[in-house]
Protein backbone atom coordinates (compact mmCIF):
# COMPACT_ATOMS: atom_id res chain seq x y z
CA UNK A 1 0.00 0.00 0.00
CA UNK A 2 1.66 3.21 -0.81
CA UNK A 3 2.18 5.67 2.29
CA UNK A 4 -0.57 8.14 1.18
CA UNK A 5 -3.10 5.05 1.30
CA UNK A 6 -1.92 4.53 4.98
CA UNK A 7 -1.93 7.80 5.71
CA UNK A 8 -6.23 8.00 4.40
CA UNK A 9 -6.67 4.60 6.39
CA UNK A 10 -5.10 5.71 9.38
CA UNK A 11 -7.52 8.54 9.73
CA UNK A 12 -10.33 6.11 9.25
CA UNK A 13 -8.93 3.57 11.98
CA UNK A 14 -8.26 6.24 14.37
CA UNK A 15 -11.92 7.69 13.68
CA UNK A 16 -13.04 3.88 14.40
CA UNK A 17 -10.99 3.33 17.65
CA UNK A 18 -11.97 7.48 18.89
CA UNK A 19 -15.88 5.49 19.00
CA UNK A 20 -15.04 2.18 19.95
CA UNK A 21 -12.89 2.39 22.45
CA UNK A 22 -13.99 1.69 26.56
CA UNK A 23 -13.71 4.96 27.88
CA UNK A 24 -15.35 8.58 27.22
CA UNK A 25 -13.33 11.03 24.86
CA UNK A 26 -14.33 14.62 24.59
CA UNK A 27 -12.51 17.37 23.21
CA UNK A 28 -13.47 20.93 24.58
CA UNK A 29 -12.48 24.12 23.47
CA UNK A 30 -11.16 27.39 26.00
CA UNK A 31 -15.30 28.13 26.15
CA UNK A 32 -16.16 24.78 27.43
CA UNK A 33 -18.12 23.84 24.03
CA UNK A 34 -17.80 20.69 23.33
CA UNK A 35 -15.47 19.98 19.66
CA UNK A 36 -15.55 16.02 19.62
CA UNK A 37 -17.58 13.71 21.33
CA UNK A 38 -17.20 9.65 21.00
CA UNK A 39 -19.03 6.26 20.91
CA UNK A 40 -18.87 6.26 24.51
CA UNK A 41 -20.49 9.46 25.36
CA UNK A 42 -23.08 8.83 22.76
CA UNK A 43 -23.91 5.39 24.13
CA UNK A 44 -24.27 6.78 27.69
CA UNK A 45 -25.34 9.51 27.43
CA UNK A 46 -28.18 8.92 24.69
CA UNK A 47 -27.00 12.35 22.51
CA UNK A 48 -25.33 12.14 19.49
CA UNK A 49 -22.26 14.17 18.63
CA UNK A 50 -24.42 16.65 16.69
CA UNK A 51 -27.02 17.00 19.53
CA UNK A 52 -23.51 18.37 21.75
CA UNK A 53 -21.06 20.01 19.66
CA UNK A 54 -20.95 23.92 19.64
CA UNK A 55 -22.72 23.52 22.75
CA UNK A 56 -21.49 24.69 26.23
CA UNK A 57 -20.81 21.37 28.00
CA UNK A 58 -22.51 23.09 31.56
CA UNK A 59 -25.53 23.47 29.31
CA UNK A 60 -25.76 20.50 28.22
CA UNK A 61 -25.14 18.75 31.51
CA UNK A 62 -26.27 21.16 34.27
CA UNK A 63 -25.41 18.64 36.94
CA UNK A 64 -21.64 19.11 36.48
CA UNK A 65 -20.56 21.05 38.90
CA UNK A 66 -19.41 24.03 36.74
CA UNK A 67 -17.09 26.27 39.89
CA UNK A 68 -15.32 22.66 40.10
CA UNK A 69 -14.61 21.94 36.76
CA UNK A 70 -13.19 24.72 36.01
CA UNK A 71 -10.65 25.19 39.07
CA UNK A 72 -10.08 21.64 37.66
CA UNK A 73 -9.28 22.41 34.21
CA UNK A 74 -7.84 25.93 34.47
CA UNK A 75 -4.34 24.93 35.19
CA UNK A 76 -4.45 22.42 32.31
CA UNK A 77 -5.16 25.64 29.41
CA UNK A 78 -2.68 27.93 31.62
CA UNK A 79 0.16 25.65 32.81
CA UNK A 80 -0.76 22.67 30.40
CA UNK A 81 -0.42 20.18 32.90
CA UNK A 82 -2.31 17.02 33.18
CA UNK A 83 -4.99 16.70 35.78
CA UNK A 84 -6.96 13.89 37.29
CA UNK A 85 -9.82 13.28 39.25
CA UNK A 86 -10.89 9.94 41.28
CA UNK A 87 -13.96 8.76 41.94
CA UNK A 88 -13.06 9.16 45.62
CA UNK A 89 -12.93 12.99 45.28
CA UNK A 90 -16.04 13.23 43.31
CA UNK A 91 -18.17 9.95 42.13
CA UNK A 92 -18.85 11.26 38.73
CA UNK A 93 -18.48 14.05 36.84
CA UNK A 94 -20.53 13.07 34.04
CA UNK A 95 -24.19 11.34 35.52
CA UNK A 96 -24.84 8.62 33.61
CA UNK A 97 -26.96 5.66 34.80
CA UNK A 98 -25.12 2.29 35.37
CA UNK A 99 -26.58 -0.33 33.75
CA UNK A 100 -23.80 -2.98 34.52
CA UNK A 101 -26.03 -6.01 35.86
CA UNK A 102 -22.86 -7.05 38.56
CA UNK A 103 -22.73 -3.70 39.97
CA UNK A 104 -26.59 -3.14 39.72
CA UNK A 105 -26.34 -1.73 43.50
CA UNK A 106 -24.99 1.93 41.98
CA UNK A 107 -27.65 3.87 40.48
CA UNK A 108 -24.78 5.76 39.01
CA UNK A 109 -21.43 5.11 36.99
CA UNK A 110 -18.40 5.52 39.05
CA UNK A 111 -16.06 7.88 37.20
CA UNK A 112 -12.18 8.67 37.28
CA UNK A 113 -11.35 11.47 34.59
CA UNK A 114 -7.93 12.30 32.95
CA UNK A 115 -7.56 15.95 31.65
CA UNK A 116 -5.00 16.60 28.61
CA UNK A 117 -3.71 19.65 27.53
CA UNK A 118 -4.30 19.13 23.46
CA UNK A 119 -1.32 22.25 21.64
CA UNK A 120 -2.07 23.67 18.81
CA UNK A 121 0.99 24.06 15.68
CA UNK A 122 2.46 26.81 18.14
CA UNK A 123 2.25 25.38 21.30
CA UNK A 124 -0.61 26.92 22.65
CA UNK A 125 -3.09 24.80 24.65
CA UNK A 126 -6.51 25.90 22.88
CA UNK A 127 -8.39 22.55 23.32
CA UNK A 128 -8.70 20.25 26.43
CA UNK A 129 -9.33 16.58 25.73
CA UNK A 130 -11.37 14.74 29.41
CA UNK A 131 -11.16 10.96 29.65
CA UNK A 132 -13.78 9.32 31.02
CA UNK A 133 -13.07 5.82 32.75
CA UNK A 134 -15.93 3.80 33.85
CA UNK A 135 -14.56 2.68 37.32
CA UNK A 136 -17.84 1.39 38.88
CA UNK A 137 -17.10 -2.34 39.49
CA UNK A 138 -14.06 -1.15 41.57
CA UNK A 139 -15.77 1.58 43.25
CA UNK A 140 -18.93 -0.75 44.31
CA UNK A 141 -16.53 -3.30 45.15
CA UNK A 142 -14.62 -0.47 47.37
CA UNK A 143 -17.62 -0.14 49.19
CA UNK A 144 -19.25 -3.14 49.87
CA UNK A 145 -15.37 -3.94 51.58
CA UNK A 146 -15.69 -1.12 53.35
CA UNK A 147 -19.29 -1.64 54.11
CA UNK A 148 -18.72 -5.17 55.37
CA UNK A 149 -15.56 -4.09 57.78
CA UNK A 150 -18.09 -1.34 59.18
CA UNK A 151 -20.22 -3.99 60.15
CA UNK A 152 -18.12 -6.59 61.22
CA UNK A 153 -16.68 -4.13 63.64
CA UNK A 154 -19.97 -3.26 64.80
CA UNK A 155 -20.51 -7.02 65.43
CA UNK A 156 -17.15 -7.66 66.91
CA UNK A 157 -18.39 -4.72 69.80
CA UNK A 158 -21.67 -5.85 70.23
CA UNK A 159 -23.33 -8.55 72.85
CA UNK A 160 -25.22 -10.65 70.41
CA UNK A 161 -27.98 -11.36 73.21
CA UNK A 162 -29.01 -8.20 73.67
CA UNK A 163 -27.40 -6.07 71.29
CA UNK A 164 -25.88 -3.91 74.34
CA UNK A 165 -22.00 -2.92 73.58
CA UNK A 166 -19.81 -5.79 74.77
CA UNK A 167 -17.65 -5.84 77.92
CA UNK A 168 -14.54 -5.70 75.68
CA UNK A 169 -15.61 -2.44 73.93
CA UNK A 170 -17.01 -0.93 77.02
CA UNK A 171 -13.71 -1.64 79.08
CA UNK A 172 -11.40 0.50 75.86
CA UNK A 173 -14.25 3.29 76.07
CA UNK A 174 -13.71 3.22 79.87
CA UNK A 175 -9.88 3.26 79.58
CA UNK A 176 -10.19 5.83 77.68
CA UNK A 177 -12.14 8.09 79.82
CA UNK A 178 -10.03 7.04 82.78
CA UNK A 179 -7.32 8.49 81.02
CA UNK A 180 -8.97 11.35 80.49
CA UNK A 181 -10.23 11.77 83.96
CA UNK A 182 -6.53 11.51 85.29
CA UNK A 183 -5.53 14.26 82.92
CA UNK A 184 -8.47 16.86 83.09
CA UNK A 185 -10.58 16.11 86.26
CA UNK A 186 -13.94 15.33 86.29
CA UNK A 187 -16.84 13.54 88.42
CA UNK A 188 -18.10 10.53 86.32
CA UNK A 189 -19.68 7.91 88.00
CA UNK A 190 -19.72 3.88 87.10
CA UNK A 191 -22.63 1.96 88.05
CA UNK A 192 -22.72 -1.91 88.07
CA UNK A 193 -25.50 -4.32 88.47
CA UNK A 194 -26.45 -7.67 88.64
CA UNK A 195 -29.79 -9.78 88.41
CA UNK A 196 -30.78 -11.37 91.76
CA UNK A 197 -31.13 -15.29 92.10
CA UNK A 198 -30.98 -15.40 87.52
CA UNK A 199 -30.33 -18.52 88.27
CA UNK A 200 -33.37 -19.86 90.14
CA UNK A 201 -35.42 -17.94 86.94
CA UNK A 202 -33.54 -20.64 84.97
CA UNK A 203 -34.18 -23.30 86.79
CA UNK A 204 -37.79 -22.99 86.85
CA UNK A 205 -38.80 -21.78 83.57
CA UNK A 206 -35.54 -22.89 81.30
CA UNK A 207 -32.87 -21.12 79.80
CA UNK A 208 -34.39 -19.82 76.50
CA UNK A 209 -36.80 -18.23 79.12
CA UNK A 210 -33.88 -16.94 80.61
CA UNK A 211 -32.02 -15.61 77.49
CA UNK A 212 -35.76 -13.70 76.52
CA UNK A 213 -35.30 -12.13 80.67
CA UNK A 214 -32.20 -10.57 79.57
CA UNK A 215 -33.07 -8.97 76.42
CA UNK A 216 -36.28 -7.54 78.40
CA UNK A 217 -33.90 -6.04 80.60
CA UNK A 218 -31.72 -4.46 78.65
CA UNK A 219 -34.35 -2.85 76.57
CA UNK A 220 -35.36 -1.35 79.96
CA UNK A 221 -31.87 -0.04 80.22
CA UNK A 222 -31.93 1.44 76.62
CA UNK A 223 -34.48 3.43 77.42
CA UNK A 224 -33.52 4.82 80.96
CA UNK A 225 -30.38 5.36 79.34
CA UNK A 226 -29.55 9.01 78.38
CA UNK A 227 -27.45 10.12 75.01
CA UNK A 228 -24.03 9.70 76.59
CA UNK A 229 -24.20 7.03 78.94
CA UNK A 230 -22.25 3.97 78.13
CA UNK A 231 -24.06 0.71 78.69
CA UNK A 232 -22.68 -2.78 78.06
CA UNK A 233 -23.53 -5.99 78.99
CA UNK A 234 -20.55 -7.17 81.80
CA UNK A 235 -21.08 -10.58 82.18
CA UNK A 236 -23.82 -13.30 82.11
CA UNK A 237 -26.75 -11.51 83.75
CA UNK A 238 -24.03 -8.29 84.96
CA UNK A 239 -24.13 -4.80 83.47
CA UNK A 240 -22.39 -1.65 83.30
CA UNK A 241 -22.65 2.08 82.71
CA UNK A 242 -20.52 4.83 82.86
CA UNK A 243 -22.44 7.75 83.72
CA UNK A 244 -20.21 10.77 82.41
CA UNK A 245 -20.17 14.12 84.60
CA UNK A 246 -22.83 12.70 86.99
CA UNK A 247 -22.00 12.41 90.96
CA UNK A 248 -22.85 9.45 93.44
CA UNK A 249 -25.82 11.21 94.27
CA UNK A 250 -26.67 11.56 90.55
CA UNK A 251 -25.66 8.27 90.14
CA UNK A 252 -27.84 6.98 93.09
CA UNK A 253 -31.24 8.80 91.31
CA UNK A 254 -30.36 7.07 87.74
CA UNK A 255 -30.10 3.51 89.65
CA UNK A 256 -33.02 3.87 91.89
CA UNK A 257 -35.07 4.82 88.79
CA UNK A 258 -33.72 1.69 87.22
CA UNK A 259 -34.11 -0.92 89.57
CA UNK A 260 -37.53 0.28 90.32
CA UNK A 261 -38.78 0.13 86.91
CA UNK A 262 -37.21 -3.11 86.53
CA UNK A 263 -38.67 -4.57 89.95
CA UNK A 264 -42.06 -2.92 88.53
CA UNK A 265 -42.16 -4.72 85.04
CA UNK A 266 -42.94 -8.30 84.63
CA UNK A 267 -41.68 -10.08 81.40
CA UNK A 268 -44.28 -11.61 79.80
CA UNK A 269 -43.05 -14.96 78.60
CA UNK A 270 -45.34 -17.44 76.79
CA UNK A 271 -47.44 -19.20 79.24
CA UNK A 272 -46.28 -16.67 82.69
CA UNK A 273 -45.20 -13.36 83.99
CA UNK A 274 -42.09 -12.75 85.23
CA UNK A 275 -40.43 -10.70 87.66
CA UNK A 276 -36.93 -9.73 88.19
CA UNK A 277 -35.40 -7.65 91.10
CA UNK A 278 -31.35 -6.36 90.32
CA UNK A 279 -28.53 -5.14 92.94
CA UNK A 280 -26.86 -2.49 91.94
CA UNK A 281 -23.57 -0.54 93.06
CA UNK A 282 -22.43 2.91 92.77
CA UNK A 283 -18.42 4.19 92.38
CA UNK A 284 -17.83 8.17 91.65
CA UNK A 285 -14.43 8.39 89.91
CA UNK A 286 -11.44 8.81 92.85
CA UNK A 287 -8.05 10.72 91.86
CA UNK A 288 -6.66 8.04 93.88
CA UNK A 289 -7.59 5.32 91.40
CA UNK A 290 -4.64 4.11 89.73
CA UNK A 291 -5.88 1.73 86.88
CA UNK A 292 -9.31 1.53 85.62
CA UNK A 293 -9.69 -1.86 86.81
CA UNK A 294 -9.81 0.14 90.57
CA UNK A 295 -12.85 1.71 89.72
CA UNK A 296 -14.25 -1.35 88.27
CA UNK A 297 -13.85 -2.98 91.73
CA UNK A 298 -15.24 -0.43 93.25
CA UNK A 299 -18.15 -0.74 91.83
CA UNK A 300 -18.05 -4.34 92.20
CA UNK A 301 -17.82 -3.80 96.10
CA UNK A 302 -20.68 -2.08 96.38
CA UNK A 303 -22.76 -4.25 94.25
CA UNK A 304 -21.78 -7.03 96.72
CA UNK A 305 -22.77 -4.85 99.61
CA UNK A 306 -26.46 -4.56 98.06
CA UNK A 307 -26.48 -8.48 97.91
CA UNK A 308 -25.17 -8.81 101.24
CA UNK A 309 -27.58 -6.87 102.59
CA UNK A 310 -30.72 -8.44 100.85
CA UNK A 311 -30.64 -7.75 96.91
CA UNK A 312 -32.94 -5.31 95.36
CA UNK A 313 -31.34 -2.37 96.56
CA UNK A 314 -28.55 0.08 95.52
CA UNK A 315 -25.27 0.96 97.11
CA UNK A 316 -22.86 3.92 96.88
CA UNK A 317 -18.81 3.00 97.59
CA UNK A 318 -17.55 4.66 100.38
CA UNK A 319 -14.65 6.81 99.52
P1 LIG B 1 -27.42 -13.54 92.96
O1 LIG B 1 -28.66 -12.89 93.45
O2 LIG B 1 -26.45 -13.80 94.05
O3 LIG B 1 -26.80 -12.79 91.86
O4 LIG B 1 -27.86 -14.96 92.41
P2 LIG B 1 -27.77 -15.47 90.93
O5 LIG B 1 -28.49 -16.76 90.88
O6 LIG B 1 -28.22 -14.42 90.00
O7 LIG B 1 -26.20 -15.56 90.76
P3 LIG B 1 -25.27 -16.62 90.12
O8 LIG B 1 -23.99 -15.94 89.73
O9 LIG B 1 -25.17 -17.78 91.06
O10 LIG B 1 -25.99 -17.08 88.81
C1 LIG B 1 -26.04 -16.36 87.63
C2 LIG B 1 -26.69 -17.24 86.62
O11 LIG B 1 -26.86 -16.59 85.39
C3 LIG B 1 -25.91 -18.49 86.32
C4 LIG B 1 -25.96 -18.62 84.82
O12 LIG B 1 -26.45 -19.87 84.43
C5 LIG B 1 -26.91 -17.58 84.39
N1 LIG B 1 -26.56 -16.97 83.14
C6 LIG B 1 -25.41 -16.36 82.82
N2 LIG B 1 -25.45 -15.94 81.53
C7 LIG B 1 -26.65 -16.32 81.03
C8 LIG B 1 -27.28 -16.18 79.75
O13 LIG B 1 -26.75 -15.62 78.79
N3 LIG B 1 -28.54 -16.68 79.61
C9 LIG B 1 -29.17 -17.30 80.62
N4 LIG B 1 -30.40 -17.76 80.41
N5 LIG B 1 -28.60 -17.46 81.83
C10 LIG B 1 -27.36 -16.98 82.05
MG1 LIG C 1 -27.16 -12.65 89.84
MG1 LIG D 1 -23.81 -12.61 88.45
Amino acid sequence: MPAADYKMHEVHWLLDMFNTVDVGLVVLDRQYRVCSWNGFMENHSGLLPIAVQGRELFEVFPSIDEHWFRTKTESVFVLKNRSFTIWEQKPYIFRFKNYRPITGKADYMYQNATFIPLTDTRGEVTHICVIIYDVTDEAVNKLELEEANRLLEQISRTDSLTQLPNRGFWEETLDKEFKRLKRNGGCDSLLMFDVDHFKAINDTYGHASGDKALQHLAALLKGTLRESDMAARYGGEEFVVILYDTDAQGALVFAERLRQLIASTKVVLDEVQLGMTISAGIAQYRSGFLQYPQWIAAADKALYRSKQAGRNQTTVAED
